[in-house]
């Protein structure tokens, strides 16, 4: 699956509090996410990531990422 900054992904692990969508912040080596629930940002690396991940809710796209902060 092809990932992109801004794409709401669901990843198979939920987050202690309970959302299962992250924000895509930056994509490398490691990848910032964000939790859609609670804002808490986290740090995966790439390969965790890629395995972790169960489907995109929504594809990032410059003009249409929900404003951040
Ligand atoms: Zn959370």
């Amino acid at each position: 699956m092809e990932i992109r900054i801004g794409d709401i992904v669901r990843l198979r692990k939920k987050h202690p509090c309970g959302g299962d969508q992250w924000q895509v912040l930056s994509f490398g080596v490691d990848v910032k996410i964000k939790c859609f629930t609670c804002q808490r940002l986290v740090l995966l690396d790439r390969g965790v990531f890629e395995r972790r991940v169960k489907d995109a809710v929504l594809r990032g796209d410059a003009s249409a990422s929900p404003a951040a902060d």
